[in-house]
């Protein structure tokens, strides 16, 4: 049963594992407004030759067959265009569900607080040991403690690089150590590479030379696919192998692939998207100095975490003016921010006004 504060109770079912007797659900509240700048989607809809090429396929398709057990297509192109093996890629409905086949195949996860929280809901759920080692005070990499926490024992090591919700980038050589101590260890370093297209980093080099990385990739953003749910890992076969067995068999729906086989034909239209947001990541940064209150960290993502004396005021008093954002202030070391998706040219324009005005208004 769910109760309305979002916290289920198994109550007398006693098939269930006894830890998941006070499980709180994932951390998100729809919430409808005109401009919606909470979730890092793309603020662009595919181009309407790629939708109807899609539609298409989708009509040609026999719906009454199961699709391929593996995504055998999608995983044929996937692996063409980054020049990876067929064998090292796992395709599933959304980055999310590798995340928890991930953690329910690992002994030990660790990962950063704050962090993308998937990973630790995952390892909630699924009881497995979990540490989470904290960011320094100025988002850069905990580095040693990292290190230390991988040397108590082989684990599986989350990282979303660029950052999620601080939107930072980690310089290479710190990613560089921690991949050699996965190595060293017996591990795996999983970086998630959800936002890669907004810093052009790439991690497949390191991940090609060392069996020990992994990388996790995802349709949701820069392709302008959340509503489809697609997800993608790179890593030795041995990791997929294992990987795969934890995604249920058939488990890309013929329709998913359908649209990603049509994105992946021509898959530059996400370049056109990706500059027009990151030439608004630069202006949005460049406005937000200005701002009175409010501190803007530099962003390598579409999105920007912002701290504010007070985000439930900031969060309302956008809310009023028709902008959703994300809260983050629930999280360590995250008092005060919020964090707000790069939208359309006008929305970012809308969000700026709005944010300026909350500041006289607390002023007057
Ligand atoms: C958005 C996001 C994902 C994407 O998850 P999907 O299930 O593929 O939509 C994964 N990791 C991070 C850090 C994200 O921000």
């Amino acid at each position: 049963m769910t109760l309305a504060t979002g916290v289920s109770t198994i109550g007398d079912v006693k098939a269930f594992k006894p830890h998941l007797q006070s499980l709180s659900s994932y951390p998100y509240q729809a919430v409808e407004a005109p401009i919606k700048l909470d979730q890092n989607e793309s603020p662009y809809d595919l181009p309407l030759e790629v939708k109807e090429r899609a539609i298409e396929r989708l009509q040609h398709l026999d719906w009454n067959r199961y699709p391929s057990l593996h995504a055998d297509e999608v995983r044929t192109k996937l692996s063409q265009r980054l020049a990876w093996p067929q064998t090292g890629v796992v395709v599933s409905p959304g980055s999310n569900l590798l995340i928890q086949a991930l953690v329910q195949a690992a002994n030990r996860v660790v990962d950063t607080a704050p962090a993308f929280p998937h990973y630790a809901f995952s390892a909630k759920m699924s009881a497995v040991s979990y540490q989470a080692v904290a960011l320094e005070a100025d988002f850069s990499l905990p580095t040693e403690a990292l290190l230390g926490a991988m040397e108590a024992g082989p684990a599986l090591v989350f990282l979303p690089n660029p950052h999620a919700p601080t939107g930072q980038l980690f310089p290479q050589v710190e990613i560089h150590k921690l991949a050699h101590k996965a190595l060293e260890t017996g591990g795996l370093l999983v970086l998630d590479e959800a936002y890669h297209q907004f810093s052009s980093s790439d991690y497949t080099a390191l991940a090609r030379q060392n069996p020990h990385v992994a990388l996790l990739r995802t349709f949701s953003k820069a392709w302008g696919l959340g509503g489809i749910r697609a997800g993608y890992l790179l890593a030795s076969q041995e990791v997929c192998t294992v990987v795969q067995n934890f995604i249920p068999p058939f488990g890309l729906p013929a329709h998913t692939s359908a649209i990603l086989l049509s994105v992946l034909e021509t898959p530059e239209y996400t370049q056109r998207i990706v500059q027009t947001l990151l030439a608004e990541r630069e202006q949005m940064y460049a406005a937000l100095q200005e701002h009175p209150t409010w501190k803007v960290y530099p962003s390598h993502t579409n999105f920007f975490l912002i701290r504010t004396p007070d985000a439930a005021a900031a969060y309302a008093g956008l809310l009023e003016q028709g902008i959703l954002v994300r809260r983050q202030d629930h999280y360590l070391g995250l008092e005060g921010c919020l964090r707000v998706s790069i939208g359309r040219p006008e929305e970012n324009q809308r969000f700026l006004q709005a944010a300026f005005a909350l500041s006289e208004v607390s002023h007057a």
